[in-house]
């Protein structure tokens, strides 16, 4: 190493100096220790790897504690800042896992932040003045809606999967169709399950078809139930035969085995009545006679993050008492979101309205192309060459493992940008405050107004706004 190098390390300042520099004049008042001290190591050591890798002498300012407090004060704040934070969905992916899923109503939340903020009846019953079940809270708006005869609830439809397997069939064997073997996104597979639940899986059918005769056959003394699993977020088309759950109800009935069903992303609305591709309804499923069926709070009924599980009395009951019930509960403010979603549902046109999830699949498509027109327009008023918005015909997805082969028409707005590849807009706009999640399509950033909101169309001119400017300084 070279002489002005070593000068140039035994030149970098200590903790302690950069600490007094900053709380003399009182930039560092609102950093707690915590932050304050890894942000200042951080700083040096980026200074001493600046030293080491560059060639030339750095800059003696570089070293000014002026400069290296700003750098600290910095750093404390992007350590402060909230790492969850709001994002604009500009994907046209209504049920977008890695985006938060399903978007509440504003209606939900007064009964949130009243029942978070405030005691609550909870686990207290107000008529006998004693201890009460939370699940009680939904169980009657849940039969209501759906026809079940009882409800209950837990964390997320995973949980109820796997509380059910446990309850009804743990030791035992239970048949599903290969072709229902499903893996969703975060390593939950139906398979792995099972396993955990300590039931026996046991196979019937090929993946493209299976016949009540599989099911029949697989049947012995050590089989507890008959599975359907909804295949929500893929479909087998072509040469197929599945057994239907009216069917399989039949084989339950016929050899005494109960019948389960996991309908995944679960509705209450039927999707045909709008234009859309049916979707098998909870109300079906329990009109077919199932034992029990669960499906997601947060997927295409558009409520928090919760697993419902509607079926028989005695199947409830029996859950109700597994232990595994306490390990999976739903929390309260959750249960709160929930029972508020649920009111929604007594009048369905209101539900489709009010909950965003609903709103946007089946948002017109003259709504989007208006939208998508005054994206555009926004974009053309910020009156820059460089800048090439236009409209395009496109298709969005439902998401979240629901309505796999569901094409919902759309507008979009894709942009193109002298000197700026569609890789540099994309990244910007993920960076950006809030950020902006697009798509790249054919070298263009796209986006798609169909999961924006309104006040959001300005806040993406904006940042298109700050692009421009940032690029047009030569930086
Ligand atoms: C999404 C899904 C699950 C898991 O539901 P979560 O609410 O995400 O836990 C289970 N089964 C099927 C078929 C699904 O589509």
């Amino acid at each position: 190493m070279d002489d002005t190098k070593q000068t140039q390390l035994r030149q970098l300042p200590g903790v302690d100096s950069i600490v007094e520099a900053g709380t003399k004049s009182g930039y560092f008042d609102d950093i707690p220790k915590s932050v304050l001290i890894p942000a200042i190591r951080a700083v040096i050591d980026d200074l001493r790897e600046q030293i080491l890798k560059s060639d030339e002498t750095l800059d003696r300012t570089c070293f000014s504690s002026n400069s290296l407090v700003t750098e600290v004060k910095i750093r404390s704040a992007r350590t402060m800042a909230s790492k969850l934070r709001r994002t604009i969905n500009a994907t046209g992916v209504v049920v977008h896992t890695n985006l938060g899923r399903s978007l509440l109503s504003p209606l939900v939340i007064d009964q949130l932040s009243l029942i978070a903020t405030r005691y609550s009846n909870l686990e207290f019953n107000l008529e006998k003045g004693k201890r009460g079940s939370r699940y009680s809270q939904v169980e009657d708006i849940l039969c209501e809606l759906s026809g079940a005869p009882a409800a209950m609830v837990v964390n997320n439809n995973a949980g109820a999967v796997l509380l059910c397997l446990d309850t009804i069939a743990a030791g035992s064997e239970v048949i599903v169709s290969r072709g229902e073997l499903v893996e969703i996104g975060g390593a939950f597979r139906i398979p792995d399950v099972m396993t955990k639940s300590g039931a026996i899986l046991k196979e019937v059918g090929t993946t493209n078809r299976t016949h009540p005769r599989d099911y029949e056959n697989a049947i012995c003394d050590n089989t507890g139930l008959l599975l359907k699993v909804h295949t929500s977020n893929y479909s087998i088309v072509g040469f197929t035969s599945a057994v239907s759950l009216p069917d399989l109800v039949t084989i339950g009935r016929r050899y005494h085995l109960p019948v389960m069903e996991d309908l995944g992303s679960g509705t209450l609305v039927d999707f045909s009545n709008y234009g859309l591709l049916k979707e098998p309804t909870v109300q079906e499923s329990l009109a077919a006679g199932v034992d029990v069926v669960t499906f997601s709070g947060d997927k295409l009924l558009g409520g928090p993050q919760a697993g419902i599980i509607l079926g028989e009395q005695t199947i409830i009951d029996r859950i109700k008492a597994n232990p595994l019930t306490r390990a999976l509960r739903i929390d309260k403010m959750t249960l709160a979101v929930l029972e508020a979603t649920l009111q929604l549902y007594r009048d369905e046109k209101k539900a489709v309205r009010q909950i965003p999830t609903l709103q946007m699949l089946t948002m017109p498509i003259k709504v989007i192309r208006c939208r998508a027109a005054e994206l555009k327009s926004g974009l053309d008023r910020l009156s820059d060459q460089r800048l090439a918005a236009v409209l395009l015909e496109q298709v969005s997805k439902a998401g979240g493992g629901s309505l796999p082969l569901l094409d919902l028409p759309t507008s979009c707005v894709g942009v193109t940008i002298d000197n700026i590849s569609a890789n540099a807009i994309e990244q910007w706009m993920r960076n950006h405050t809030p950020p902006i999640i697009g798509r790249i399509e054919s070298d263009r950033f796209i986006m798609d107004p169909r999961t924006l909101q309104e006040e959001e169309l300005g806040m993406i001119e904006q940042a298109f706004k700050d692009l421009l400017a940032n690029r047009s300084e030569g930086k």
